[in-house]
């Protein structure tokens, strides 16, 4: 395309992009929150118990008062059996993953992780693998904990492993790496076979390496019959020789309700024994009439899976909705790129590298916000200024429709503009 041309689509594009803004739409896409249709699909959770009238935990306890420190024995059941393990090796916590993540962190900088030669609060320094783009709050505890943040690339079967095992075997002080395999945040991509074992079989120079491995959305696929499936890590570390390398969290935050589900661990039994060692001093118990209210609703991994096709009938068409759309406007442009994941929460999206803040920024001022552009980088720093996530989840068709489109004008006129200052330059 010639400079005039260029000129000649940009004021076109423009002029789209203004009658766009001039509707004074407020509309957002920056959080992964499920909508109110999904939430609405658990709202008879609140009547079970009260209608049973039954309180009481299956060995004859009641949920109403203290006990059960480490999760009701069926809640165990029930996330054991949805993440592969026996019931010893599930501690069930509050309501939060996130939580027991910071937690489970703090005390190891405290006190140490089973095998270390003193707390990590006591080396030097201490360092964690950030595969990259990821989760922003992962890289907010890291921040929050002084713990150095090391980008890794992403790949589409996970992170390079190759620089991963790189980096964790000549460095003691790298302590851990943040994990989410399964429809990564924000990618939507799940670990390879391959990646799963290599993760298993890596040599880091810490004898005290912690895998902190986030499922977050292991059961959150949108298509029923085209699903990705990741290898069980604790039973690849098991067979690999280091069966306490990685710590499991997961939560129901958006199975049934985030901010009021339930979260849980799962770890080998030597890891299990430490944390729980390290939280007795911390509470008497979680909320225990949460869980089993949770176990009464769901019943089995197989409720849970069943309650999951609803949660997918909801967001597919949002999810679809996007693709049609990005590959409508963008579609062989050449200008942007896009992940099309087969579940999760998000969709990330790529401009061409020095684009993205300009896109935030034409989004905003159309009254569309998204995540923070960077947010998805350790310190909030985007090496390319090229990533943006994705979060359809949250609003209505139609107010999707509405954002995609102003987020797709927004890409071409900045990639428009950043060409024409190119060629001036
Ligand atoms: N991990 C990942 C990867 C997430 O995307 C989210 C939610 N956005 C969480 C954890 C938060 O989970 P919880 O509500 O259990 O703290």
């Amino acid at each position: 395309m010639g400079l005039r041309e260029a000129a000649a689509e940009l004021s076109s594009l423009r002029a789209a992009y203004r009658e766009a803004a001039a509707k004074g739409l407020s509309l957002d896409m920056s959080r992964g929150k499920p909508c109110s249709e999904q939430l609405a699909l658990s709202m008879e959770m609140y009547d079970v118990l009260r209608e049973e009238g039954d309180y009481f935990s299956e060995d004859g306890s009641d949920c109403r008062n203290y006990g059960f420190f480490d999760g009701l024995p069926e809640a165990k059941r029930l996330f054991g059996e949805l993440l592969g393990v026996g019931e010893d090796q599930i501690f069930i916590g509050g309501n939060s993953s996130l939580n027991l993540m910071y937690d489970v962190i703090a005390k190891y900088l405290l006190k140490g992780a089973l095998g270390s030669e003193r707390p990590w609060g006591k080396e030097k320094k201490v360092k964690f693998l950030c595969p990259a783009p990821g989760y922003d709050r992962h890289f907010g505890i890291c921040e929050a904990l002084d713990i150095e943040m090391i980008p890794v690339a992403m790949t589409p079967q996970g992170p390079d492993m190759d620089r991963l095992e790189a980096l964790a075997a000549a460095d003691p002080l790298i302590k851990g790496v943040w994990c989410v395999p399964q429809y990564q945040n924000p990618e939507g991509t799940s670990f390879s076979d391959e990646t799963v074992r290599r993760f298993a079989a890596m040599k880091p120079a810490a004898k005290d390496f912690t895998i902190f491995w986030d499922n977050a959305y292991m059961v959150h696929d949108l298509y029923p019959d085209r699903r990705d499936r990741v290898l069980d890590i604790l039973r690849c570390c098991e067979e690999a020789g280091c069966p306490d390398r990685p710590i499991v969290f997961a939560s129901t935050s958006k199975i049934s309700f985030p901010g009021a589900g339930v979260a849980v661990i799962a770890a080998s039994r030597a890891n299990m024994a430490r944390i729980k060692a390290l939280t007795v001093p911390q509470t008497i118990g979680f909320d225990k009439i949460n869980q089993l209210r949770h176990v009464r609703f769901f019943g089995s991994a197989q409720g849970i899976a069943e309650h999951m096709k609803k949660h997918a009938d909801i967001l597919r068409p949002k999810f679809e909705l996007v693709e049609q759309m990005l590959q409508q406007e963008l579609g062989g442009l050449g200008i942007a790129c896009w992940t099309k994941p087969l579940g999760g929460y998000f969709i990330s999206f790529y401009t061409e590298p020095g684009c993205a803040k300009r896109v935030e920024q034409l989004c905003q001022e159309a009254g569309v916000k998204l995540t923070p552009v960077g947010a998805t980088y350790p310190y909030g720093k985007d090496p390319d200024d090229a990533n943006i996530r994705i979060a359809p989840t949250y609003p209505p068709l139609e107010e999707l429709a509405s954002a995609i489109s102003i987020l797709c004008l927004a890409t071409r006129i900045a990639s428009l503009e950043k060409r024409l200052e190119q060629k001036a330059a």
